[in-house]
């Protein structure tokens, strides 16, 4: 008889298995908003645990993450998350941030440090007067309300941190200040996911490292910004697009959900429950990946 591994079981039991949450931009315009809305109304059916809205770089969203946080949990019902960085800002335009988000009800925070004017590859410099980094912003935000909070992981360290032991040291004072998950940068190569849980696990680690999955929906434009965050893009996986995104954007679109799939469901098979899908305000790539995982509109 062919008995079904635990992994493959795993593969083919339904939602209640697997807890996912969204990432979505703060839209700059109009046009782009009305995607945001699109995908967020496709997407909120499958009950995520939470839809996450980005803070864009330097708070220059500040005002409309804050509506689209807001407007989610309003109009879909589904939990909603800030993102919150302190970069440029001092403490008390930060706690004003999170003191408006807590008046909104938004009860869950990603609490970042976030990236200097010049980008992630520029030297980081504390504002005068502002939080130093995210381990005290989470600091400062617990110190506000009891928020749900998520921070940041790097499978492949962060570009700045100099050795793994400050990157692990980095990560467990932000979980020790009182977040409750972290959530990786996106990563291509899952082997570097697992070295970071082996590396968590060691430092003594326990809260959930949720991997942060992007789909290359775009190959040209995801490694573009992964080579800016330090996730490295594999040969191999450069190979499988070559030539595909300007001469063929149909074979593009089917190799990359087949990368996509490929990750997520290796990834099951090593125990994974807890996803984290940027969807870069599209649908249907987090839409077939959920359905892999068995997660339906419900
Ligand atoms: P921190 O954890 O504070 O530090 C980053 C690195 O600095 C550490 O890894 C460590 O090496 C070093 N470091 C920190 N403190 C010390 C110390 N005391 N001593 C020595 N070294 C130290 N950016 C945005 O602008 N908006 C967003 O919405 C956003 N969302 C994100 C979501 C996720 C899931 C991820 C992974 C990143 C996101 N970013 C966002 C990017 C993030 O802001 C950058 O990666 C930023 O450079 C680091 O933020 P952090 O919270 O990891 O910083």
């Amino acid at each position: 008889m062919n008995v079904p591994s635990e992994a493959s079981a795993r593969r083919q039991t339904g939602a209640h298995q697997f807890k996912a949450s969204f990432e979505f931009f703060t839209p700059k315009t109009d046009a782009m908003e009305e995607r945001f809305w699109e995908s967020v109304h496709k997407l909120a059916p499958l009950k995520p645990r939470f839809v996450s809205v980005t803070y864009g770089a330097g708070g220059s969203t500040r005002e409309r993450t804050l509506r689209m946080v807001s407007q989610v949990k309003a109009e879909t019902g589904v939990d909603a998350a800030a993102h919150l960085t302190c970069v440029g800002a001092s403490r008390d335009e930060v706690d004003q941030v999170v003191h408006a988000y807590k008046t909104a009800g938004i009860k869950r925070i990603v609490a970042l440090r976030g990236d200097p004017p010049g980008g992630p590859g520029q030297p980081f410099v504390q504002h005068p007067g502002g939080y130093a980094n995210a381990a005290e912003l989470v600091t400062g935000i617990r110190r506000i309300g009891d928020f749900d909070i998520s921070v940041a992981a790097y499978p492949e360290r962060h570009p700045q941190s100099p050795n793994w032991d400050v990157e692990i040291d980095n990560l467990k004072r932000k979980l020790d200040a009182g977040a409750s998950r972290a959530i990786t940068q996106m990563f291509f190569d899952n082997n570097f996911y697992f070295e970071l849980l082996d590396r968590a696990a060691k430092a003594g680690i326990r809260a959930p490292i949720v991997p942060g999955i992007q789909p290359i929906h775009s190959f040209r434009q995801i490694s573009s910004f992964a080579a800016k965050c330090g996730a490295s893009m594999p040969d191999w996986l450069a190979a499988r697009f070559d030539g595909l995104e300007e001469n063929d954007p149909e074979t593009h679109a089917l190799v990359a959900s087949a990368v996509a799939a490929e990750q997520v469901l290796e990834l099951v098979d090593a125990g994974i429950t807890e996803f984290h899908f940027l969807a870069l305000n599209r649908s249907n790539f987090v839409l077939a990946l959920a359905r892999l995982l068995g997660v339906r509109p419900g």
